[in-house]
């Protein structure tokens, strides 16, 4: 099977709409974009060793690379539209080649989106997915906009993906019962799109929590020129990461918690008068909205213990490149 037979065979599939007048097999793909909207354009890279195992599950990986990317739409309120895969691979097996195309097809049709194009390379294996979504001109999302006295929201719950990659990383032990649940979260992240969409026009800044709540709250803040107050005890988290909190394993809980990475779930400040329409929207979507505390004219992060008293330090969010 050589380059061309690969991409034919795994990687070229009918677009999910006809905004695709050209799609994959000529030298770009050709669009048709709706009028009056703009085009939001995010990427993602994942590594071998860095964001996944060599052993992970070839399904997993191909849902991982557009789920990531997703988020990112969900993020700013856009809907998901076209795809761009450039694939890096050790070799051409077709049943690994075919779990990942299946993953990542998989999750692009619930979300319509349509792989129009790529790159394959022989080489480590890594992935990089390019996307692009629309929103009305002027409606998406950003991190600037919060405002003092606006609560902040998270969906979902935060934490399991980190604990899981603890667990396999034999930091911590976990009851086996759980630990596919919780494995779950951190291979096939469920993308809040839907939850995204909604948020325009509702929510004042948003953002997907993947690198940790601390530091991604963070970057709300700083875009913003605002600090915020959270109570860690409104955090919304597994039973089981709540029960660390209480005993011996409290930092790893916390590290998990406030600066696990992958957690996938959108934070957005709204002002007070959102929060009817929060609360009934979490029961439509059928998705845990939690307000977690609120947004301070001073500049800073402050996170409130069971005892509401300030932690004295935070746990660091990943980094790439560390100051040195
Ligand atoms: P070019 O050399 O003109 O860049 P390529 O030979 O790399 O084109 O790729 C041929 C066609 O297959 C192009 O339309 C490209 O977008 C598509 N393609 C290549 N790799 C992938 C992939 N992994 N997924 C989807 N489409 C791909
Ligand atoms: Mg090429």
């Amino acid at each position: 099977m050589n380059e061309f037979d690969l991409i034919r065979r795994f990687f070229n599939r009918p677009p999910a709409d006809g905004t695709v007048r050209l799609g994959v097999g000529d030298d770009a793909a050709v669009v048709t974009t709706t009028p009056g909207h703009e085009l939001l354009l995010a990427i993602d890279t994942m590594v071998e060793g860095r964001h996944f195992f060599a052993d992970a599950p070839p399904a997993t990986l191909g849902h991982k690379i557009l789920a990531v990317n997703l988020s990112d739409m969900a993020a700013m309120g856009a809907v998901p539209r076209w795809a761009l895969l450039s694939g890096s691979l050790p070799d051409n097996d077709p049943a690994w080649l075919a779990a990942f195309s299946d993953g990542l097809f998989a999750l692009a049709e619930c979300h319509g989106v349509s792989l129009v194009g790529g790159d394959t390379v022989h080489g480590p294996r890594s992935f990089t997915l390019a996307i692009a979504g629309e929103a009305p001109a002027g409606a998406a999302l950003t991190r600037a906009g919060a405002q003092p006295d606006d609560d902040i929201w998270v969906s979902g719950t935060l934490g399991e993906a980190a604990l899981a990659l603890a667990a396999m990383q034999h930091q911590i032990a976990l009851d086996p019962l759980l630990l596919p649940v919780l494995r779950a979260r951190l291979e096939m992240p469920e993308p809040r799109v839907g939850l995204g969409l909604k948020l325009r026009g509702l929510a004042h800044a948003a953002l997907d929590v993947s690198d940790g709540l601390i530091g991604d709250l963070g970057h709300i803040l700083t875009a913003s020129g605002v600090g915020a107050e959270i109570e860690l005890s409104r955090l919304p988290c597994h039973p089981a990461l709540k029960a660390l909190l209480d005993g011996a394993s409290r930092p790893l809980a916390l590290q998990c918690l406030l600066a696990g990475g992958d957690d996938y779930e959108l934070c957005f400040t709204a002002p007070p008068a959102a929060r009817k329409t929060l609360v009934a929207l979490s029961r439509e979507l059928m998705l845990p909205l939690t307000r977690i505390g609120a947004i301070t004219a001073a500049p800073r992060l402050i996170v409130l213990d069971e005892q509401r008293q300030a932690l004295p330090t935070l746990p660091a969010a990943y980094n790439h490149f560390p100051n040195r």
